[in-house]
């Protein structure tokens, strides 16, 4: 059995918990591999509705070993929470394992990180707040503490130590507010060290052992393409990779190990945040799409901007991915309108380019040429087979198919784990 990746193709928000749901029914293990709690999956199953940040989507799966992978940064007391929302809920998480290896968030990344948003004034990023910058920052600059850590206490506290430290000193010279007690965070993480102990394990062994079972593995993104910091719209972006490319590094897995990376779109675009969005629609139609699809952040309730789907911008996230096959997801969302639009091409300064620019101000000032198409103004919802959506459904997403380039595996009609179309198979 294979190893699939499935990856946001877009400003995040796709439906990859949908998506990973659906199939980790048939999954050995599912890694989570980027983000932290800022990312936040919504599932609908037979066990309910639920709102992931950390726990993986394949939780749902009884057979499914759900991985945290080195590659998430975790604030411990959300695990804890969400383990325990689960567990009341009736979800078993005896399957749920932490690499030890995954840096976590602490208290001074949650306070720096509101803090440094709020010095930035008019050019805010938009994080969440939730330490998860921040947190990746003291990765790369070998200040963090990892999973790991927390299973040695007098350890911990040698490592804590000067690092609380140095952050007291930016928390109280550069931006004048109170120290923190290296009593309480110490004495908080160990707490949160005991609860976590049984799941924090060196989890590239178990991953390859299932490997050499055979087992389907599922690579889980969080966040998408565009807000890549190599590829997405820098500054504006996340702190880790959410790329095909980054699914290896945050799970401790090789390139050559990857058999299929499934790109997943919706059947239009959202953004959340600050940075350019060409397609963005400010008019009737942007609030008739947020409104009608719910278009409200999962984990910070922030209306999500709304616009038409951006082709450009795919066919780039297909090329730094390479991805083999696509989702497209809320098609359902597209029922009611008369007519529908495509960008397929930008015009920046006079010139029509084809190409996603690097540069921020660059794609702020790119217009979208647009393509239109008439829409099928009639209920999906209930259709599961591609032959049986309106003809003017199936040439929009074989439209979307050729301007992606890549063949669109699976269309999905509502949130339900059953609103699935499986148009061509994914191996
Ligand atoms: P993720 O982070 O990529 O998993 O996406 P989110 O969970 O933030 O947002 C996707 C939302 O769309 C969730 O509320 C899903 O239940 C919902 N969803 C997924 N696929 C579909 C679909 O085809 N139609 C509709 N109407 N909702 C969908």
């Amino acid at each position: 059995m294979p190893v699939i990746a499935v990856i946001g193709a877009q400003w995040g928000d796709e439906g990859k918990g949908k998506v990973v749901d659906l199939l980790a029914q048939k999954a050995g293990v599912v890694v989570r591999f980027s983000g932290g709690d800022n990312a936040g999956h919504s599932v609908v199953n037979p066990y309910g509705e639920f709102k992931l940040h950390l726990v993986p989507s394949g939780i749902f799966s009884p057979q499914a070993v759900c991985i945290i992978g080195n590659g998430v940064v975790i604030n411990p007391g959300v695990l804890i929470g969400e383990i325990e929302q689960l567990n009341k809920r009736g979800v078993d998480t005896s399957r749920l394992f932490v690499s030890d290896r995954a840096h976590l968030i602490m208290p001074y990344h949650i306070l720096l990180d509101g803090l440094e948003e709020k010095a930035r004034g008019s050019k805010a990023l938009g994080t969440t707040r939730k330490g998860v910058g921040p947190a990746f920052t003291d990765k790369a600059a070998r200040l963090g503490i990892r999973a790991g850590d927390l299973l040695d206490k007098g350890a911990l506290l040698e490592r804590l130590r000067p690092i609380l430290d140095y952050k007291n000193t930016i928390l109280t010279k550069v931006y004048g507010v109170s120290p923190l007690s290296l009593d309480e965070v110490y004495g908080q993480y160990c707490q949160y060290g005991e609860r976590l102990a049984p799941y924090i394990r060196e989890t590239t062994i178990m991953l390859e052992e299932a490997l050499n079972r055979g087992e389907l593995v599922l690579l889980e993104g969080a966040q998408g393409t565009l807000l890549d910091p190599d590829f997405g719209t820098y500054p504006y972006t996340t702190s880790s990779s959410p790329l095909a490319a980054g699914a290896c590094l945050g799970a401790g897995l090789s390139p050559t190990k990857i058999d299929r990376i499934l790109g997943v779109f919706k059947a239009y675009c959202t953004r959340v945040g600050g940075g350019p969005m060409p397609t963005e629609l400010k008019d009737e139609t942007g609030n008739l799409i947020r409104e009608r699809a719910h278009e409200y952040g999962t984990t910070t309730g922030r209306p999500r901007r709304c616009g038409w789907f951006d082709a450009v911008a795919a066919r780039f996230s297909t090329r730094v991915n390479g991805f083999t096959g696509a989702a497209i997801t809320r098609l359902d969302i597209l029922d009611i309108m008369p007519r529908l639009k495509i960008c397929v091409g930008y015009e920046m300064d006079g010139q029509v380019i084809d190409y996603f620019p690097a540069s921020v101000a660059v794609l702020a000032r790119c217009k979208p040429v647009y393509e239109e198409l008439a829409g099928w103004e009639t209920s999906t919802a209930d259709i599961r087979q591609f032959s049986k959506l309106p003809a003017k459904a199936r040439q929009y997403v074989k439209r979307l198919e050729e301007l992606i380039g890549c063949p669109v595996n699976l269309v999905c009609v509502g949130p339900e784990r059953g609103q699935t179309i499986q148009k061509t198979p994914i191996l």
